[in-house]
């Protein structure tokens, strides 16, 4: 199965077990610019997962180089015992490891710190997403860089690490010089390829004098960055044919997109709407050029997918990071033939690259214990097993169950629908989230591998609790949504109505979303695509506004193509036959919003706690999760389903 995935493979001086990497990515798990303990957990459980390479995630190696994130630093010697323990865990496990050398210029949104409090890139040019007008790096403070990122190399390899690579992907300083929309200098850093290509190559031929014939050395590029002003392919084609031809890399990692646009960005950390392996074409391009090795990134989140770009030529090795980031087994358990035991990534992006947009530790709405390989204790067989009983079939209930099944307990899960999946299912009913429901196959696998006993279309009252007698209950109810507190004769309809189709809705619609999350922008995006006139009312500054930043501007995009008018701001206070009443939620002023045929509502919502005072009063243990505490994303639910669970039944 799979003899492509699982083959060797030779990058420059490094033997590679298999071709499975997980690419440099933000976790927000350093401390003090250095890897911290739950770093090196987090990297050590998807070496000891069976991958076969470990990019770790992008250093600043120069101070010119500013950030917003508590991003890793290498440019002092103190950095390199801290790193040695990351190499050391990862080697532990016959993985490899390589280091990222990363310079952002002018794609950063600070501008009042680091060196000289001043943000540095080829030439005064905007940045489209964070408005950012750097000033021109003085040519010898590139010579610096330079410099800079050879001792970061050296630091490296001093630490035990195989590899490096430098970063010249997603519009990062590199990408700058290279692009002659963004670089307009006339000195021996700007005008022609050559001296565009200048820095990097002077770069990475410093860096190979460094730390010699030892260490891989690789370069991480965007094939393409989409963006106005952006990189093409056959530019970037052109610069790893030079590069490689002149013996400066081992290998090329190609990406896509550009971290300095708007709609470019969404490709960083491509969504589930985007089509698996959509970047290998590039690669596959830019493989033809050379005679070294590609790697791939971009949505490969299933190792079917992953052997047919490798079989088919389009690249040596692929990413499968957030693949590991929800699953690190991943490698182990396609090895071993259990491919249906992969808890597959569904490219929700929430907890992930949603995580380093909110200014947290990286984590994964499937899997909590993603980058708390630390704090949240994994299973343990209970000494007493305990008769559980689950109320709410959701995905807190859902994890709730499989979690006291981990630890040896009868578990017997009632969901009062006809299907288990609560608010998920309804989630995957929306465009371009049909992969949501991904979530739910994944939890009734493990539900159904644990043995736990499921009970559909069954509604717990007390009566049926004093029945089954249990030792422990789990509530996991959910919420209803709030009705609608507004004047006038017109009614509303609740979006799950429209949704489901038990209502329908007139051909000039009125969504008002009160979430700002994915369900108002799907809402109004389905009811476009059915032919409706649609306008989107929220209550923030724009649609979207709680989900992760580059996902809502694509998204914002795609509602601006489908002629959707957003209405930021926004509170209904009435409707009538014709006419809804909306306020300017900051200043009050009334809004008119005519000829509308149908108002759809997606308002907050309410515990469902009806159970509660029942279990109290019959004196059962028991521990309430997910949005019967409160309304919950299903992320926070998922969280909450493990982790007071388990701290529950281990009292
Ligand atoms: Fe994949 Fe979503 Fe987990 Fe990110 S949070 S790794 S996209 S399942």
């Amino acid at each position: 199965l799979h003899p492509h995935l699982f083959s060797e493979i030779d990058i420059g001086p490094m033997r590679v077990r298999n071709r499975i990497l997980s690419t440099g990515h933000q976790t927000y798990l350093s401390r003090g610019g250095r890897p911290s303990e739950h770093m090196v957990a987090y990297h050590e459980a998807r070496a000891r997962g069976g991958a076969g390479l470990i990019i770790t995630e992008s250093a600043r190696f120069h101070e010119s180089s500013l950030s917003d994130a508590p991003d890793l630093t290498i440019h002092e010697d103190s950095a390199i015992a801290p790193f040695a323990a990351l190499a050391e865990a990862v080697h532990r496990h016959g993985a490899r490891i390589i280091g990222q050398l990363s310079h952002a210029g002018r794609v950063t949104r600070r501008m009042g710190d680091g060196m000289r409090g001043i943000v540095y890139a080829p030439s005064p040019v905007a940045e489209h997403r964070n408005h950012v007008v750097p000033r021109e790096m003085p040519a010898g403070m590139v010579e610096e860089v330079i410099a800079a990122a050879a001792e970061g190399a050296r630091r490296y390899r001093d630490a035990g690490y195989d590899g490096v690579e430098l970063m010249a992907s997603h519009g990062l300083l590199f990408a700058q010089f290279l692009n002659p929309r963004v670089n307009r200098r006339s000195d021996r850093f700007g005008g022609a390829l050559e001296n565009r290509m200048r820095p990097l190559a002077d770069s990475l031929a410093a860096i190979r004098r460094s730390v010699g014939p030892g260490m891989a050395l690789g370069l991480r590029i965007s094939a393409e960055e989409l963006e106005l002003d952006g990189l093409e392919r056959p530019e970037v084609i052109e610069i790893c044919h030079r590069l490689a031809g002149a013996g400066l890399v081992d290998y090329i990692n190609v990406t896509i997109g550009s971290m300095a646009g708007l709609g470019s960005s969404v490709h960083v950390v491509p969504p589930m709407e985007l089509s698996p392996a959509y970047v290998a074409t590039g690669a596959a391009a830019i493989r033809a050029a050379l005679d070294i090795p590609v790697l791939v990134a971009g949505r490969i989140n299933d190792s079917g997918v992953a052997e047919r770009v490798l079989a088919a030529g389009q690249a040596d090795m692929v990413a499968m990071t957030r693949a590991l980031i929800t699953d690190p087994d991943l490698p182990n358990k396609v090895l071993t033939g259990r491919m249906d035991e992969v808890r597959a990534c569904i490219g929700c992006n929430q907890a992930c690259i949603g995580h380093f947009h909110s200014g947290h530790a990286i984590s994964c709405i499937q899997s909590p214990r993603t980058g708390r390989e630390l704090r949240l204790p994994g299973p343990e067989t209970a000494r007493h097993p305990l008769k559980v009983m689950v109320v709410g079939g959701g995905p807190a209930g859902l994890r709730a169950a499989i979690t006291a099944a981990e630890d040896g307990h009868d578990v017997t899960l009632h969901e009062a629908a006809p299907a288990p999946g609560g608010q998920a299912r309804l989630a995957q009913m929306l465009p371009g989230r049909a992969e949501f429901g991904g979530l739910i196959t994944n939890l009734l696998g493990e539900a159904g591998r644990l043995g736990i006993t499921l009970k559909t279309g069954s509604r717990v009252d007390a009566a049926m609790i004093t029945a089954e007698a249990p030792d422990f209950v789990v509530l996991a109810t959910g919420s209803t949504m709030l009705p609608p507190e507004i004047e006038g004769e017109g009614t509303v309809l609740p979006f799950e109505e429209v949704l489901t189709g038990r209502a329908r809705t007139g051909a000039r619609v009125l969504v008002c979303d009160w979430r700002c999350d994915w369900v108002g922008i799907g809402m109004a995006m389905r009811l476009a695509a059915e032919g409706c006139h649609v306008r989107l009312a929220v209550n923030g500054a724009t649609a979207g506004q709680t989900i992760p930043q580059y996902v809502r501007d694509h998204w914002i995009g795609r509602l601006h193509e489908a002629g959707i008018e957003v209405i930021p701001y926004a509170r209904l206070f009435g409707v009538e036959d014709g006419t809804a009443y909306l306020a300017h939620a900051a200043s009050d002023q009334p809004i008119l919003c005519e000829e509308v045929d149908s108002v759809v509502l997606i308002n907050g919502r309410a515990s469902d706690t009806a159970l509660a005072d029942e279990v109290a009063r019959l004196g059962l243990p028991c521990v309430c999760v997910g949005d019967c505490n409160t309304a919950r994303t299903a992320e926070e639910a998922i969280f909450e389903g493990l982790a007071m669970t388990r701290r529950a039944l281990r009292k």
